[in-house]
């Protein structure tokens, strides 16, 4: 049903006169308008229903309007609905607990922030004060929130106009399809990108890096999946150098991959997680840090120079709780995994055998990019014209996408079945033909 009684226009207009948008001009926006969901479909107040492929910010793993995750958040309500962090509430162990719960050994202990930058931003304290070293080493093609540190961290356009430390230094990661590597192989790929990680700490001066800072998968620059060996290398170069690895898991976990982190499908342990999107959806704005045992006990005697006015939130707390409890419950991790290997793997490579225009299709789980070429040889990237008839054409065909610079993001909900999955592929086939 129609959640507001106001027009699409009505919205969009009162939006524009009083709503400044994230990441835009602000002058010639007009926003889709949104009013209601369930499941995999979202839908405005004229009867308009998309299929909703994009998952909002890539965040609404389990879908929209998630019963248990609904309830979860109207009983902790009408128990207590704020706390300040220094108390001890019960909801907010609880969720502590099931996060850790889904860690590997020696990570028993979250932190608890707002959403995604702000995670990063205290992994990256924690790092700086654990080691007592300053740097942090982190990617070109990475994207890790829009906060001092964490912008700086991300390696796309966005950190250039915020760029006022520098602390931090990038590299090049591993990216067949364009490599910087010259690379013939994913092995090659993997190989040529640690040593250009390793000459750089080196060059840097490996006493002065305190993290290495790495997404599991890179989501926003194109869901690029490491080449064997690659983490495994990044741990051991950075043990070598008694450096900290830091996972941004904040698009790749919980659920997005078809495990419950992206980085249990890799040979590597980081010593901080950053999580935020999945763990409760985005259904009340949280996100954290796991820390390992050993970081932990840096900050058992000294204070630890960090806090959130609503850091452990207990609804937010209770979202967790509830969105954890459902996922294990009701398979929806192993749904994503057979969602990605059964129906959507198969379903990209049949449009990648059609379409001239597809370079590349790669991911895991509900984690999948199209990358769309003007020329399969030269792989010059489709156009941002091009793309933007694309999005027109798949959102007239009631699907919601995900696009980023020349690739179009598949990035459902882990909740998603097969016969939704083989909607948006008759969809994306269509939109594609048009074009
Ligand atoms: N890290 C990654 C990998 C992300 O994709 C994002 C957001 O898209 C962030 C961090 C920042 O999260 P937030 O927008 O919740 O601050």
């Amino acid at each position: 049903p129609p959640t507001s009684n106001h027009s699409n226009a009505e919205t969009v207009a009162l939006d524009r006169e009083h709503v400044f948008h994230s990441w835009s001009a602000q002058g010639a926006l007009n926003p889709m308008v949104l009013e209601g969901g369930l499941g995999c479909t979202v839908w405005d107040n004229e009867r308009n229903e998309f299929l909703d492929f994009s998952s909002q910010l890539v965040n609404v793993n389990i879908g929209h309007q998630h019963p248990a995750v609904i309830a979860g958040i109207k009983t902790q309500a009408d128990l207590m609905a704020t706390v300040a962090p220094a108390h001890a509430i019960h909801i907010r162990g609880e969720a502590a607990r099931k996060i850790t719960a889904h860690t590997p050994a020696g990570m028993n202990r979250v932190f608890f922030t707002n959403g995604g930058a702000d995670a990063i931003e205290n992994a990256i304290r924690m790092a700086r004060l654990h080691t007592g070293r300053d740097k942090i080493i982190s990617r070109y093609r990475s994207y890790h929130g829009n906060t001092g540190s964490a912008i700086v961290a991300t390696g796309d356009w966005r950190r250039i106009p915020n760029e006022y430390a520098r602390a931090h230094v990038h590299v090049f990661g591993p990216y067949q399809y364009r490599s910087e590597f010259w690379a013939d192989s994913p092995e090659q790929e993997s190989e040529r990108a640690l040593h250009h990680l390793e000459r750089t700490i080196q060059a840097e001066g490996s006493a002065s890096i305190a993290a290495i800072l790495l997404e599991t998968i890179p989501g926003t620059a194109g869901v690029l999946i490491p080449p064997p060996g690659y983490l495994a290398g990044v741990r051991a170069i950075a043990d070598k150098y008694g450096i900290l690895v830091i996972l941004d898991e904040v698009m790749a976990g919980f659920g997005r991959t078809g495990d419950w982190f992206a980085f249990d499908a890799f040979d590597i342990t980081p010593d901080l997680i950053a999580f935020a999107k999945g763990v409760n959806s985005g259904y009340i704005p949280v996100g954290g840090v796991v820390i390992s045992d050993e970081i932990a006990a840096t900050f058992d005697e000294r204070v630890f120079p960090g806090g959130l006015t609503y850091s452990g939130h207990p609804i937010g707390a209770a979202s967790i709780v509830a969105s954890i409890t459902a996922m294990e419950d009701e398979g929806i991790i192993e749904n994503a995994a057979m969602i990605g290997r059964d129906h959507i793997g198969p379903g990209l490579a049949a449009l990648a055998e059609k379409h001239e225009c597809i370079g590349e299709v790669r991911g895991r789980g509900v984690f999948w990019a199209m990358e769309l070429v003007a020329n399969r040889n030269t792989r010059e990237p489709l156009s941002a014209a091009d793309m933007g008839k694309l999005k027109g054409a798949l959102v007239q065909r009631g699907l919601l996408p995900f696009i980023a610079e020349n690739r179009i993001h598949v990035v459902p909900p882990a909740v998603v079945t097969p016969e939704e999955v083989a909607r948006a592929l008759a969809i994306y086939d269509e939109a594609l033909g048009a074009l």
